[in-house]
């Protein structure tokens, strides 16, 4: 059944709660889309809650905040869910505290990587996991080898060895143009490792959408399951939110133009 267009105004008295996604749907690497700001004033007006629910990994949550402020928008650290952001549960969880780990990211991925426990180290260190926050940041081909490297020589010992964190494997950067993202390295290694003979699979944890972790976290935050997500990726948006038993609405101004598996479509945020 194809989903039906619809405009955000149509859909506030559904929901309690409404997720949004960050890239192709709030913002994209140039600044604010049309009618987001908008949106979340409407949306707030209306006494609804408003979360980013976003797979950036890139930077804390307090970053992700204080780049929205830049942007105009008046979310504070308390409205982002982020991937990264789950760094501190997954790592209290499965008791990783001071535990060396090779983290694929810029600076401020490592500071976040260092704030939930772990200790970052180089590529030719032996790191006991690897985890993938963002795709810049790193001498890309001889971290990826590295990295590939480790988890294949680790497989089979207990617990996760490559912890995807963002499992988004492109990015609309604005203009129509999309680049590589971090979950498209993770499929990278598994396919390195398959090449060589060695399934990961089951050696490899995902944290971002679509996977459970980061919409366990955001119904928590928004106290409701009766929220919307709006996404622009039907792989991690749409069908993560259907998977975890939430409505999903597709926006168009991203990665995907069309999705029959979300609710509704909406072709933008403006009315
Ligand atoms: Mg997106």
């Amino acid at each position: 059944m194809a989903a039906e267009p619809r405009t955000l105004a149509s859909l506030v008295d559904a929901y309690d709660a409404f997720f949004f996604d960050a890239y192709g749907v709030l913002c994209d690497h140039q600044g604010p889309l049309p009618g987001a700001h908008e949106a979340i004033a409407g949306l707030r007006a209306a006494g609804k809650t408003t979360l980013v629910v976003t797979n950036d990994a890139s930077k804390p949550p307090a970053a992700i905040a204080d780049r929205f402020s830049r942007w105009g928008f008046s979310f504070t650290e308390r409205d982002i869910v982020s991937s990264g952001g789950l760094l501190h549960s997954f790592c209290a969880a499965h008791g990783l505290d001071g535990e060396p780990a090779l983290v694929l990211g810029p600076k401020a991925a490592l500071d976040l990587a260092t704030s939930a426990g772990l200790h970052p180290v180089g590529p030719d260190a032996a790191p006991a996991r690897v985890f993938i926050l963002d795709e810049m940041g790193y001498d890309f081909v001889p971290t990826v080898e590295a990295a590939t490297h480790h988890i294949v020589e680790r497989v089979g010992r207990p617990g996760p060895q490559l912890i995807v964190v963002n499992p988004d494997v492109i990015y609309p950067q604005g203009n129509g143009r999309f680049g590589l993202a971090a979950g498209g390295i993770a499929r990278l290694i598994m396919d390195m490792a398959a090449a060589r003979g060695v399934d990961i699979t089951p050696a490899t944890t995902f944290l971002g959408k679509p996977h459970a972790p980061i919409f366990d976290a955001a119904v928590t935050r928004a106290n409701t399951r009766n929220a919307l997500m709006l996404g622009d990726q039907v792989a991690t948006d749409i069908l993560g939110a259907r998977a975890f038993g939430l409505d999903a609405a597709l926006v168009c101004t991203g990665i995907s133009a069309r999705a029959d598996e979300a609710n509704y479509v909406l072709a933008s945020l403006t009315d």
